[in-house]
Order: C-alpha cells, then sequence, then structure tokens
C-alpha cells in the first residue's frame, strides 16, 4: 500500500533534516548534541547545562572556548522554551559549522523525533551526533508473524529487522501416536477435535493482534514444521481479512517458539524484498500502460506534467525515484526585479546564481528561494489527497522512472487533456522547470 502523503512528507522530511545536520562540520570539538527523552525533568537538563558553560571556560584555544560557550549559552535558550520535553522528546544541535576556509557560521537544529527517544545524552564533538536518529530514518515495516503445530503456536511482530515475540500458547494434543488397540478409532476423533479447538484458539489469539493492525500489516508471515499451517490457512481459521494479507507460499521451519519466528523472518528475507519490488514493478508497469494508451491515459510523467496534474487535484497516487535529489528554486533579477522559477539538481542550485535575466537579459540572478522539490510535491499531493509512492532505483522500472522521467510521474484519478509530445520528451522533461544554464 503507498504511504499517505501526510506520513511520507513527514518521513521523508524528517530524513532530509537528517542529511542536512549530518552534514554540518565543526572546525574544532565545538558542536554540540543533546538528545532529552520524553520524561525528562527540564530543570536537571538546565543544571546540567550550566555545569558544562561552566567547565567550557577551561577550553584552551580561544575560538573554540568562545563557540562553544555560544553554543551552550544559546541551547540554553531554546532549552528553556520547553516547560516540559515534547511527547517523543526532543533533539537540539548547536554549534558553529565550518564554512570555506577558516571561517563558521552559527546552526541551530532542533528536532521532534517520529519516535520515542530513549536517550538522554549530551555531547560536545565536530560533527552532530546522529546515532539515535539515524535509526528512525526509514519508518520500519511491519509484518506480523506466526509460526505453529499441532502443539505450539507462537505470535509476533517483525518491525524494520527487528523481532518481537508477542503470544505462545502450547496445546494439549495428545500425540498422534499414543495409544492402538480397539479404542483407536475414538482416540484419533477425540484428537482431531482438540486439534480443532486448538487451531480455533491460534485464529482467535491472530485476530486479536493483527486484526487492530491490519490497515498498516505489510503481511503476514505463517511458517512451521510439516503440513499443519497449510491445513490450519485452509481451513479458514484466520479473519478473512487476515488471510487475505498471508504471504504465499508459507515458510516451512522447524521451530515453533521464539527460534521459529527468527528462523521464519530468515527464511522470508528473500521474498519479502522480492515482494516489494514486484509491488514497485507492478505500479510502473501501469503508468506506462496508461502512457501507451493514445488519448485519455490515467498517467502524467516529468517533471512539467507531474505539477500540472498536482496542481488540478488529478493525481491518485504520486510516484516519486528515491533517486531524485532536486530543488526548487526561485531567482530574482536584480535590475528588472522580476522572478524567475528553475528546478535543479542539489548540487547545480548554486550555480544558477549570477545567471541572466529571462525578463530583461542582465546577467546577475540572486536566489531568492531554494526548497527541496520532493517536499514540494509532497506537500501538494497531501492538499489534494493524493498518495505518495517512493520508487526505489533497484529494479529495472524504477531506474526507468529516475532516467526517462526524470524520477516524477503520476497515475491520475481522471484523465487531463495531454498535449502532443515529441518523441524525445521522457529524455529530456524539460520546459520551465528545466535545470540547463539559463
Ligand atoms: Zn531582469
Amino acid at each position: 500500500m503507498p504511504d499517505s502523503a501526510d506520513a511520507a512528507l513527514a518521513r521523508y522530511a524528517f530524513q532530509r533534516k537528517i542529511e542536512e545536520i549530518a552534514a554540518a562540520r565543526g572546525r574544532a570539538t565545538e558542536l554540540i548534541s543533546l538528545y532529552v527523552s520524553p520524561g525528562k525533568q527540564i530543570s536537571d537538563v538546565m543544571a546540567y547545562l550550566r555545569n558544562e558553560y561552566a567547565q567550557s571556560s577551561n577550553i584552551k584555544s580561544r575560538t573554540t572556548r568562545k563557540n562553544v560557550m555560544w553554543a551552550i549559552d544559546s541551547l540554553m535558550n531554546r532549552v528553556r522554551g520547553f516547560k516540559e520535553p515534547p511527547s517523543n522528546g526532543v533533539a537540539f544541535f548547536v554549534g558553529s559549522k565550518a564554512v570555506g576556509a577558516d571561517k563558521s557560521e552559527p546552526v541551530t537544529f532542533i528536532v521532534e523525533p517520529p519516535e520515542p527517544l530513549n536517550t538522554y545524552l549530551y555531547r560536545c564533538d565536530s560533527t552532530f551526533f546522529l546515532d539515535p536518529l539515524l535509526a528512525m530514518v526509514h519508518e520500519p515495516d511491519l509484518w506480523g508473524l506466526m509460526v505453529m503445530d499441532r502443539a505450539e503456536v507462537t505470535l509476533g511482530f517483525l518491525r524494520g529487522k527487528r523481532v518481537d515475540p508477542m503470544r505462545n500458547r502450547q496445546s494439549l494434543v495428545p500425540s498422534k501416536h499414543g495409544r492402538g488397540g480397539q479404542s483407536a478409532h475414538r482416540f484419533e476423533r477425540m484428537i482431531e477435535h482438540a486439534a480443532h479447538e486448538f487451531f480455533v484458539k491460534c485464529g482467535e489469539m491472530a485476530n486479536e493482534l493483527f486484526l487492530p493492525k491490519k490497515d498498516v500489516l505489510k503481511g503476514i508471515l505463517l511458517g512451521g514444521p510439516g503440513a499443519t499451517k497449510e491445513y490450519f490457512f485452509k481451513e479458514g481459521y484466520l479473519h478473512y481479512e487476515l488471510q487475505q494479507k498471508v504471504v504465499q507460499p508459507l515458510f516451512d521451519v522447524g521451530y515453533t517458539d521464539e527460534h521459529g519466528l527468527k528462523e521464519l523472518v530468515g527464511k522470508a528475507t528473500e521474498t519479502l524484498h522480492g515482494l516489494e519490488l514486484t509491488e514497485e514493478k507492478r505500479i510502473i508497469q501501469k503508468l506506462l500502460t496508461e502512457i501507451r494508451r493514445a488519448e485519455l491515459g490515467l498517467a502524467a510523467y516529468g517533471e512539467r506534467d507531474v505539477r500540472e496534474a498536482l496542481a488540478a487535484g488529478a493525481v491518485d497516487t504520486l510516484l516519486v525515484s528515491d533517486g531524485l535529489r532536486r530543488r526548487d528554486v526561485t531567482l530574482r533579477c536584480p535590475a528588472c526585479g522580476k522572478t524567475t522559477e528553475r528546478s535543479a539538481p542539489d548540487d547545480a542550485v548554486e550555480g544558477l546564481a549570477g545567471g541572466r535575466c529571462p525578463h530583461c537579459g542582465v546577467a546577475g540572478l540572486a536566489i531568492e528561494r531554494s526548497a527541496d522539490l520532493v517536499e514540494e510535491l509532497y506537500a501538494k499531493a497531501a492538499a489534494s489527497g493524493a498518495s505518495v509512492r517512493m520508487i526505489s532505483t533497484e529494479s529495472e522500472e524504477g531506474e526507468m522512472l529516475l532516467k526517462a522521467f526524470g524520477g516524477l510521474a503520476a497515475i491520475l484519478r481522471y484523465p487531463i487533456g495531454r498535449r502532443l509530445q515529441p518523441a524525445a520528451r521522457p529524455e529530456t522533461p524539460g520546459g520551465p522547470w528545466s535545470a540547463s544554464p539559463i
């Protein structure tokens, strides 16, 4: 399922922010990272900072001392602004980052993480310390896990790469090979009845654990030794909405306890990665089919058409390549005062400054505003209720989205008028948004 645009945007913005913070370098040990976990008393944090401030007056280098004391002072002002830490805690990054040969400029970042911080930490270093946040960059996929046979069932979740066992139950079903003699038939019926009861219980446990999460569960992995899992699945002991989420084929694993859950995940890894890629391929194939329609196709591609479709509120699913790194730039002409919009790769933005004005021809355009393109498009998608899907460049189809369509395409809710497009169009998604020199 594609993310809602809001969730996707929040995650993307968080990721880019972390990239930006990670890029800062201090000329010395003068970048301060402070992580405040949710339960922390602000007064304790302030006391700690006052002490650090006093200590830092001992720093030998005059410049470093000045920078560190400025950073702690600035940090105290920021921290004081909080009565208590936000529900997920908060991280501060303050310091003087190196710009050019021997200059530095003050930077301050305040990040409220998408997941609770379990770290209270103060660090002064030549880079900002980001490990606790990096772990949150990718919202982990959530999968349901279930291993079972007639004797035992264990259920859990797979969050990203972490296996969380949640429930375990042993059955009282006697072994099939327990008895012989004339009561064998009756005994057989009895154990089949006991097994049925156990499977009903297993189904109830799965429903109780997985149903409340059905909208975020990517799928359910079902495994176990022998044929019991197939029987359990085929006989419909699971709620039908969960039944549809069970990944096929079922997995053969040797254990039905916590070890079984880990074994299950090990066996499924390749399948899961394949499923993700298959889903991406499927959606790009759908896009291509729509593009190939002579008219009234439900597709838009390239930056200009996607922008138009978004503006018209016609986008159902926005497809963005995870390899896309562009910025939306507004340039102002110092001579005539008119502005020009461009989009350019991240590393080409600076190069736009000083260019020639398309309105009056005078050189010397100044960058007035520069914003992340994907973030802007996500915001537009969110505003029109479109969903967003990041497409990896791992598959041939994903690669095509990036290279042939400029990393942007959309599946539309309804067809919008299509201009006649020259055949070379997909290779040069140009128009007014082109990154070519002005
Ligand atoms: Zn001008």
